[in-house]
């Protein structure tokens, strides 16, 4: 006798949600239905997760790092004292310095030097925060702004006119925050 007549395979019991012969029963098409609309009503009550941007935005980190901005001293004068560590310590090289002297007549920095010309090229730069490390006087910093998009590639050589804009208010409050009191 051969193991298949020992041990016959039982004949398949008919499922409740089938019919005879294992085709579809109005039974199973009405529990898919309502499998569905549990689902559809499920996700009509959750909580809205999408942004509408650019009318709203995500909150970011207070140490988010964006676009740059150099700083001032109260009295006026450039914190920026010409030093060119921040382009040493740029891993893609996309700062310029051009250092001058101080005069008398001329004071820009407090310092012996300034920075005649400081520009970064914010196509090259990856916003590591390494200029605002190195830096010895705190006066590069990055801010919390992300959308830099332009129209023409001189646009995005950023002159020390343009870093010099005033910092917007969450940078200053953070900054604020570090001073020694
Ligand atoms: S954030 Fe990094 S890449 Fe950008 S300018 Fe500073 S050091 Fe260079
Ligand atoms: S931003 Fe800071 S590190 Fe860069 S040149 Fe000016 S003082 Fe030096």
């Amino acid at each position: 006798m051969s193991d298949e007549d020992k041990n016959p395979t039982p004949s398949p019991q008919p499922s409740p949600l089938k019919g005879r012969g294992g085709e579809p029963s109005v039974v199973s098409d009405v529990a898919a239905l309502l499998t569905g609309l549990k689902t559809t009503l499920t996700e009509t009550f959750r909580p809205v997760v999408t942004t509408m941007y650019p009318e709203e935005k995500t909150p970011r980190s207070e140490r988010y790092r964006g676009r740059h901005y150099l700083r001032r001293y109260d009295n006026g004068l450039e914190r920026c004292i010409g030093c060119e560590l921040c382009a040493a310590a740029c891993p893609v090289g996309c700062i310029l310095v051009i250092a001058a002297e101080n005069t008398d007549e001329n004071r820009v920095s407090p310092g012996e030097r300034y920075a005649k010309t400081y520009e970064i090229n914010m196509l090259r730069c990856i916003f590591c925060g390494y200029c605002e490390e190195a830096c010895p006087v705190q006066a590069i910093v990055l801010g919390p702004e992300y959308e830099l998009s332009d129209t023409s590639r001189e646009k995005f050589i950023y002159t020390k006119e343009k870093l010099l804009e005033p910092l917007p208010p969450e940078v200053q409050a953070r900054l604020d925050s570090k001073e020694p009191k």
